[in-house]
């Protein structure tokens, strides 16, 4: 059986890396584009999501729930600054959820846009940033109205989702300003827990996460979308995935927690090695 690629839209030419998620589902790899894409598509997207799918994806107990919000690195607010100088930059964040990140940018004197699909965001995006005049639902919409008006866009842990990325990042593209900066957080399909763990992998979110893409995956992508300076990073992140797969494989508190030092461990080397779990990436118009 021919499957069209989620990412690239051509049949897959090469299967050998693919394989079952759950009774029903499959991660199939493209050799075309590099990337995993989520076989049989679910059929009505917007039906998989509870409408603050945002706001906890750890429903685990309170102590556990604890150590998954620890957080060993830079936040968001400081990496964007880094690398944007500007005074009243703009910034859009695809995908805004809650909108504290954007609530932040907006407390540094940022100009903040916001993009989401779920009814709850825009009730937040009000409630954190004020009013709604920068929010959109509206793919095309929000194309049309902000031609080169942006000095940024984020993406936190949202190409994994996209359901047509190409459609999503032609937009992006069209609304950023000449040498203005994508930046893009995704987990890793390189991630040697992925590979080990398959359905036990704790980042595994099915049906939800449609893609799983990897560093030369989401290169070649942003360049077929026009981006042209593309620098991907790997940052020191979900140091505990390994204990939650175990947590999630043997179902056995004790574990969890004896491996905790091990998983910092595990997940140290991994990164250095372009195997750990998130891939940031940072791409210029
Ligand atoms: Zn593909």
């Amino acid at each position: 059986m021919k499957l069209k690629c989620t990412v690239c839209h051509k049949y897959v030419i090469e299967k050998t890396r693919s394989f079952e998620v759950s009774d029903f589902f499959y991660y199939v790899y493209c050799g075309n584009c590099f990337n995993f894409f989520l076989y049989p598509f679910p059929r009505n997207v917007k039906k998989i999501y509870k409408d603050e799918y945002f706001v906890n994806p750890c429903p685990k107990n309170f102590l556990i729930d604890k150590l998954f919000r620890l957080h060993l690195y830079l936040p968001y607010d400081k990496l964007v600054q880094k690398f944007i100088k500007k005074e009243n930059a703009k910034i859009l964040d695809y995908g805004c959820g809650d909108s504290t990140f954007l609530a932040k940018m907006k407390a540094l004197g940022w100009e903040v846009y916001g993009y989401d699909i779920s009814l709850s965001a825009k009730k937040l995006f009000k409630r954190n940033i004020g009013d709604t005049n920068n929010y959109y639902s509206d793919l095309e919409r929000l194309g049309i109205v902000n031609v080169n008006n942006l000095d940024c866009v984020t993406m936190w842990h949202v190409l994994e989702h996209l359901t047509n990325p190409k459609k999503d990042i032609k937009v992006i593209y069209k609304v950023l300003k000449r040498k203005a900066k994508l930046f893009i957080e995704v987990p890793n399909a390189n991630s040697l827990l992925f590979i080990i763990f398959g359905k036990y992998y704790n980042w595994l979110r099915v049906p939800q996460h449609t893609i799983y893409w990897t560093s030369d995956g989401v290169k070649k992508f942003l360049r077929s979308c026009g981006f042209k300076k593309i620098d991907i990073y790997y940052p020191f992140k979900a140091n505990l995935n390994f204990s939650f797969s175990i947590l999630n494989k043997y179902n056995r508190k004790f574990l969890f927690y004896i491996s905790i030092p091990l998983s910092l461990v595990i997940s140290f080397v991994l990164t250095k090695f372009g195997k750990g779990e998130v891939i940031r990436v940072v791409a210029e118009k």
